[in-house]
């Protein structure tokens, strides 16, 4: 009997190309995923890997090319394709924004009313602006948005930021987010059971990897009679494992932190005491 495997679509080549490569391999999926390749079959997970255009990514799954899929949720949000979002990514985050040449005197989302405004996502934007009342003439172009007003083809644009500094270069003022974006799983509805059985084993171990990303170890020295204090600071999983250290009166304490915790309380750490402060990253973690 032949293997059934589920078949994931990622971008070919672009932003979210590496990170969703990197994501599966750290699930521990074996792939050969050599340059131009358009599908590769994993060697030790019942997976097959198609390299697709982001675009196209929503309607191949929902079509049932596809199975499920990594994408940015704009390109989610902008197709019209009948599939899940399972589960946010945490990589590929970015805004769909609008924004106006820089001596545009800019108030409030009236000022759309009329203006050509040039998009890639003119369903999304054309939804946006019907919920605030806006009636704007939408142009719908396929790449280069920040130049359009440069040009002459439109009064403003509303296009993807991460930096802003595409915004900048091109004289553009961002001044309203319509949508916040990261890359997610995706999933056709109504998988088989077969199918949904490798996706939940898939799923648990890209929330071990995900989960994992944000957390980070912690390995610290604490003077005996500051321990409790310093415990309390970091909660870890369960609870923190302290060892006597060779030096009498001096504990290691070993913790799991939220990445960004750490920064808020790695000087109290410091002044109760705590030396050889190390703080590493996490592969996988399952709770
Ligand atoms: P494709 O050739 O696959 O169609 P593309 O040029 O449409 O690629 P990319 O520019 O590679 O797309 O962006 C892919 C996704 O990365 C976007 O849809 C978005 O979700 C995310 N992203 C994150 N930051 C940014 C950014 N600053 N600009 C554009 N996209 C971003
Ligand atoms: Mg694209």
């Amino acid at each position: 009997m032949q293997e059934i495997k589920l078949k994931i679509a990622v971008q070919k080549s672009g932003r979210l190309n590496e990170d969703s490569i990197e994501l599966l391999k750290k699930c521990g999926v074996k792939f050969n995923n050599g340059l131009g390749k358009l599908r590769a079959s994993a060697e030790n997970f019942p997976l097959e890997i198609f390299f697709l255009r982001d675009d196209d990514i929503p309607e191949y799954v929902a079509d049932g090319v596809s199975d499920i899929g990594i994408v940015g949720e704009n390109v989610v949000f902008e197709s019209n394709g009948a599939v899940e979002t399972i589960e946010k990514l945490g990589f590929g985050k970015c805004r769909l924004s609008l924004a106006v040449p820089k001596n545009f005197p800019y108030q409030s989302l009236e000022d759309f009313d009329g203006k050509r405004v040039a998009t890639s996502y003119p369903r999304i934007l054309s939804e946006f602006f019907r919920a605030n009342g806006v009636k704007s003439d939408i142009h719908t172009i396929s790449g280069s948005v920040e130049i359009a007003p440069g040009i002459g083809l439109a009064d403003a644009v509303c296009d993807l930021v991460s930096s802003g500094s595409t915004l900048f270069t091109n004289g553009l003022r961002e001044v309203e987010t319509v949508m916040q974006s990261e890359a997610v799983l995706i999933a056709r509805k109504n998988l088989d059971a077969e199918a949904l059985k490798i996706l939940e084993k898939l799923l648990f171990r890209i929330k071990a990897v995900t989960q994992a990303k944000q957390n980070k170890y912690i390995l610290l020295n604490a003077p005996d009679e500051k321990l409790s204090e310093i415990i309390a600071l970091l909660p870890g999983i369960k609870s923190p494992t302290v060892m006597p250290l060779a030096t009498r009166g001096w504990s290691s304490v070993h913790s799991v932190i939220n990445e960004n915790d750490f920064w808020e309380i790695f000087e109290t750490l410091k002044n109760k005491g705590a030396e050889g402060i190390l703080v590493l990253s996490i592969d996988q973690m399952i709770d």
